[in-house]
């Protein structure tokens, strides 16, 4: 029958194109989709994904003359929640081309040596207060939330069990996920090696989980003190090596290592997010904002070495306990490599 000529079906593809956007001090997720017809939906490459454009002016990334700005797909991970989707993202380039003020993931050179494993915490909200809280007052106080099962204590778990399958179908390395200290308060754990591809899955993972909670009517609060008063306030611990670290082998080396942080503090502090004043106070598991320390299995220190390392012959990883819930993954991701460049 046939005439050797076979006729490819060509297929729609959702993407969705996502962003950071011009707001200060951290910047929110935009993104918008497009359609494309391709052979294979299930296997659309980022080659596949052509630059686009958006109106900067309503990002606050351009004026109304010059408002459009270009989205470079740099990363892409397939949308198990969407038929034949994916979510692309992207860094923004201003009209000329050139590199946006904004585009902080161009800032820096990646390391593929350095991995990071990001510990996002955050609230899940409705009505402008933490899912569980009552109409008026205040649920009972905190105790019994952290890592709790039953509809009284834990608040939201369809959305965080939705959330890590979709993050898992994308490809994206979550190692965990559990409930936390305060009510309506979750977590979960992200990590890559290579310090670009570890930031480009924290933001990929927040966009999922912000679109997750949307679909149940809820919001995403990443502030890292949200409740005023005994309430947990939300971190995001980042534990990161490189080989030197893994290979360590040698106390005085992870210590040395420790200490390139201690003169640059301020400038760590200084891009791992807003009103990080309120979470850093010496209680809670931190340090105080204004003090640098380090220790080993200490959670009131500003890094940590884990007894692993040290258990394992002082190989292993550091863990940095002072980025904000809110902070820009490749603001930290990149800080951290300079320090440990320098
Ligand atoms: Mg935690």
């Amino acid at each position: 029958m046939g005439c050797g000529i076979s006729v490819a079906i060509m297929e729609n593809v959702k993407l969705e194109y996502i962003w950071l956007d011009g707001y200060q001090p951290e910047p929110n997720m935009r993104g918008k989709t497009t359609i494309i017809t391709v052979e294979d939906a299930l296997n659309v490459k980022l080659e596949d994904c052509s630059e686009w454009s958006f109106d900067g002016s309503s990002t606050q990334q351009a004026e109304g003359d010059t408002s459009d700005c270009i989205l470079k797909p740099v990363s892409i991970y397939s949308d198990s929640a969407r038929h034949n989707g994916y979510v692309v993202l992207c860094e923004v380039l201003d009209s000329e081309g050139n590199i946006h003020p904004s585009n902080t993931r161009s800032t820096w050179d990646d390391d593929e040596d350095m991995w990071i494993a990001f510990e996002q915490e955050f609230f899940l909200m409705k009505f402008g207060k933490p899912l569980g809280f009552p109409k008026k007052g205040e649920p009972a106080p905190q105790g019994p939330y952290y890592c709790s099962v039953g509809a009284d204590i834990a608040q939201g778990r369809e959305i965080i069990e939705e959330h890590l399958d979709i993050c898992l179908d994308a490809g994206i390395g979550i190692t965990g996920v559990n409930a936390e200290v305060a009510i309506g308060q979750w977590e979960f754990q992200c990590f890559a090696k290579g310090a670009k591809q570890a930031c480009d899955d924290l933001w990929a993972a927040r966009y999922f989980l912000c679109r997750t909670a949307e679909a149940h009517g809820l919001s995403i609060e990443f502030h890292p003190k949200p409740v005023k008063g005994d309430w947990n306030g939300s971190g995001m611990h980042a534990n990161f090596s490189n080989s030197e670290i893994r290979e360590a082998g040698d106390q005085e080396i992870i210590e040395a290592i420790c200490e390139k942080f201690r003169p640059v503090h301020d400038e760590h502090i200084a891009v791992y997010g807003s009103h990080n004043n309120q979470r850093l106070t010496g209680k809670h598991e931190t340090q105080s904002i204004d003090t640098f320390s380090y220790g080993v299995s200490d959670r009131g220190a500003s890094i940590r070495i884990p007894l692993a390392t040290v258990i394992n012959g002082w190989k292993g990883y550091l863990e940095d306990r002072r980025p904000a819930s809110n902070a820009d993954p490749y603001k930290i991701g990149g800080r951290i490599l300079e320090t440990l460049r320098s």
